[in-house]
């Protein structure tokens, strides 16, 4: 069975040698030895002023969202996954969703200042399928109007725009170091500020508030990554230059072969990850068709991102049409490291045969 993406494994003997250390040291969380390591091995590679690893991709969303006080609306893509609107909500603010670039596939900053109102406090865009969004526009747009920004870089390990990372974008930066990631620790993530005080706001907050033992700062949860997602990650991370090499040639592989089919667009002056492979298929019944002759030979792409956040049963007001009607075409090819160049083979023919 191929599916759309199969976990990066490291060697068990490599992730076993790394986790003896947490044995040795009889610490298994509360930032131990091999977080740090980590963050410090993330944070040279990547090339930015400060990471926070957490344990998931999802909480470093609702953190930012609290540790910038928003209230009110957020202006956010329809186009994600359900992680982008689902904070807002949970963090008791209103999403407003402004539609998608039908190639860039990002939020259309030419409709954002059409969406502010009042009540709006911040602009929370994703960069979708590791593609960056305009990120100066947006930032113009949010100095004129005093918004804060947050981007949902979930799937950015390693993307970089105009030269520089692209979680130095925006106040804050999220990514997710889930299983189905370029880069992973099983379950983590991370936060990413290149501003001090907010960053420290951020690490209290995502260990309960704490201030030493016995005082709080403020408000916090419980967001810490543990060193046995640590290891992980330290196990994984030897391979990441390997895992993205494999990643182009098979990406460039799709792209040469499905050239009739419309591609995502990236954004200039990127250098991507290959994260994702998506094709865009004239109409949603050819989409089907073709995900069900894959599906007879144990092929699972998967519809990356169905439905639009915008028809989810709880949030209400405007709808996209571009982002639905893009959602309902658009389909992530199996992309893996080491995915095998005759499977790839026989998916594109399938492909083109259908
Ligand atoms: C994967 C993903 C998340 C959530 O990350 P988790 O680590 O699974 O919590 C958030 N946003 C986007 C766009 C994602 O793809």
């Amino acid at each position: 069975m191929i599916n759309v993406t199969k976990t990066f494994l490291p060697p068990q003997a490599e992730y076993n040698a790394i986790l003896k250390k947490a044995w040795d040291a009889g610490w298994i969380t509360n930032r131990g030895a091999l977080v740090e390591e980590l963050e410090a091995r993330l944070k040279e590679y990547l090339n930015v002023p400060n990471i926070l690893a957490t344990t998931n991709g999802t909480l470093p969303l609702q953190i930012a969202i609290k540790a910038l006080g928003l209230t009110g609306e957020i202006i956010t893509t329809p186009f994600s996954y359900v992680a982008t609107t689902s904070s807002i909500v949970w963090e008791c603010c209103t999403p407003v969703f402004v539609d998608i670039h039908p190639e860039y596939l990002t939020i259309d900053e030419t409709k954002i200042e059409a969406a502010i109102t009042p009540r709006t406090s911040a602009i929370l865009a994703t960069h979708v399928f590791g593609n960056p969004c305009a990120v100066e526009e947006i930032e113009t747009i949010a100095k004129k109007h005093n918004l804060k920004v947050i981007y949902d870089a979930a799937h950015c390990f390693g993307v970089t725009y105009k030269g520089k990372s692209i979680f130095e974008y925006g106040d804050v930066s999220t990514c997710s170091f889930h299983a189905t990631k370029v880069f992973h620790t099983g379950e983590g993530g991370a936060l990413f500020t290149n501003n001090t005080a907010l960053f420290d706001k951020l690490f209290y907050h995502h260990n309960f508030g704490h201030k030493g033992a016995l005082e709080f700062y403020g408000l916090g949860i419980n967001a810490k990554i543990s060193e046995l997602q640590a290891a992980m990650g330290l196990a994984v991370f030897p391979y990441i230059d390997a895992i993205l090499k494999d990643r182009k040639r098979i990406v460039e592989l799709y792209a040469k072969e499905l050239n009739e089919f419309q591609q995502l667009k990236l954004r200039e002056e990127t250098q991507w990850n290959y994260a994702y492979f998506p094709i865009l298929f004239d109409s949603e019944e050819q989409l089907l068709k073709v995900s069900s002759s894959l599906n007879e030979k144990e092929i699972f792409p998967r519809r990356y991102f169905y439905p639009s956040l915008d028809k989810l049963p709880y949030v209400n007001g405007t709808t996209s049409p571009i982002s639905q009607r893009i959602s309902k075409r658009i389909m992530c090819l199996p992309l893996f490291y080491k995915l095998d160049v005759n499977i790839q083979s026989s998916i594109i023919h399938i492909i083109k045969g259908s």
